[in-house]
């Protein structure tokens, strides 16, 4: 633990280097400038959660809560009911304001002034647990309707495609596993496949940061698989942050575990690590 804390310290979001310090000027001549707009991955993390708690009337369900998720990584939340889980989310994506604490996406954008909307816009995904795709629609043309609200895109609803947004829809579809459905009508895929094909119009605006509520939720084991798989495919390239119930499917993810109780992390390791936590055990692999 002790080393876990030296590195959160060093870790730190205000413990910068020089060139990324409050105050740093770019004229200076070395380090690397943000752009306004852009994420600032400089120390490798990408979402910053510190001290944040959060009450409801007089509850805390959030309760001095801290994460650090570095750039590019997959990272499981996992933790019994009412542990805060859905609540984080909803305050990463501005859907809920802490009382106090900070949240901040990369170095520089602080995303506790910012409502869902942008927090979208500036490339943070949310995938609920029900999938919400277009029923009437082929499996193409719910990622091109995809393409097309993401204002980013700059395409018209008119507009014919380009080949490079084409190749991007085929790219995703190859992904997600659906490029033999792509011309099926969305309300006859299965419940798993539908999970996919909601995450690939989330990939369509390819998000820096992508956060999933219970995926596998009503999956089959064959499509736990699969799940497991994309969401090992898209680490790297972007952040995933998974909240899941599934002790097996979390392992099967084999990534980095954080376990969420009463609205602070409890634990933090590899799978094997928190599962022989005795905290952990004590309020819920045990019970
Ligand atoms: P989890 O997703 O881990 O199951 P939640 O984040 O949904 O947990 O909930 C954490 C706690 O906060 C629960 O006790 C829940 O009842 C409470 N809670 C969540 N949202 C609200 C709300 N809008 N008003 C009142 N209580 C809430
Ligand atoms: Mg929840």
């Amino acid at each position: 633990m002790k080393s876990l804390d030296k590195l959160r310290e060093q870790m730190r979001r205000d413990k910068v280097f020089d060139f990324v310090a409050e105050g740093y000027n770019p004229l200076r001549g070395y380090g690397r400038t943000v752009c306004k707009g852009e994420v600032d991955v400089t120390k490798g993390v990408i979402l910053y959660v510190e001290n944040v708690t959060v009450s409801f009337d007089g509850f805390k369900a959030i309760n001095d809560l801290n994460l650090l998720i570095n750039d590019g990584e997959l990272r499981c939340i996992i933790g019994p009911n009412g542990a805060g889980k859905t609540t984080m989310m909803d305050i990463i994506t501005g859907k809920t304001r802490p009382d106090t604490g900070k949240v901040f996406f990369g170095q520089n954008i602080d995303l506790t002034r910012m409502n869902e909307t942008q927090v979208a816009e500036i490339g943070i995904g949310r995938k609920f647990q029900k999938p919400t795709v277009f029923p009437e629609h082929s499996v193409f043309q719910n990622l091109e309707l995809a393409m097309k609200m993401d204002k980013r895109a700059l395409v018209s609803l008119r507009a014919s495609l380009s080949g490079e947004q084409l190749t991007r829809i085929d790219e995703v579809l190859e992904l997600i596993g659906l490029a033999d459905q792509k011309t099926l009508t969305a309300k006859l895929l299965s419940h798993g496949q539908k999970q996919w094909l909601e995450i690939g119009m989330l990939l369509m605006s390819d998000p820096r940061l992508l956060l999933v509520d219970e995926p596998v939720a009503g999956m089959t084991h064959q499509e736990m698989d699969r799940t497991a798989k994309l969401l090992n495919e898209l680490a790297g390239k972007h952040s995933v942050v998974v909240v899941e119930h599934d002790m097996d499917f979390v392992r099967s993810i084999a990534s980095m575990v954080t376990v969420l109780h009463e609205g602070s992390v409890l634990a933090e390791g590899s799978m094997d690590q928190v599962q022989n936590n005795d905290k952990v055990k004590e309020v819920y692999l045990g019970s």
